[in-house]
């Protein structure tokens, strides 16, 4: 596994683009729109990894929950994986729980699934296979 992104949960994008693009310099790649989690991405390049920031579609998106229960801030961090569906088998195998125990489609075309925080000492994690690989 290799650390791909690091998700922020943000109020508004273009709010800390001032902050990651304009004053810290980062390159913006890409905003993207992913309904099936109600949530808008801009991709930030900050040298091999990403930063996504994340902005809640509507009020019931995971996104608007997390942020109106813990305010904005680091959400959770993306592994890329070569096989997911293996990497899921091999976790449950050793007990460990799962969120999403049949991978989802996330942004950039990818399938992810992520592991519960009660089984990594609170850190949401998630997998992240690219499906054009
Ligand atoms: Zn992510």
């Amino acid at each position: 596994m290799k650390l791909e992104h690091i998700g922020i949960a943000v109020k508004s994008i273009e709010e800390r683009l001032r902050l990651w693009r304009d004053l810290f310099g980062f390159c913006f790649e890409m905003d993207e729109e992913v309904p099936e989690q109600k949530v808008r991405v801009a991709t930030l390049d900050i040298g091999g990894v990403a930063i996504e920031l994340l902005e809640p579609l509507s009020d019931d998106s995971p996104i608007a929950k997390f942020i109106e229960k813990r305010g904005e801030g680091l959400h959770h961090l993306s592994f890329k994986v070569d096989d997911i569906e293996s990497k899921i088998e091999e976790l449950k195998d050793r007990n460990i729980r799962m969120i999403d125990e049949v991978p989802r489609k996330g942004a950039h075309c990818s399938a992810i699934a992520f592991i519960h925080p009660s089984a990594t000492g609170g850190v949401l994690i998630e997998l992240s296979q690219k499906e054009d690989n």
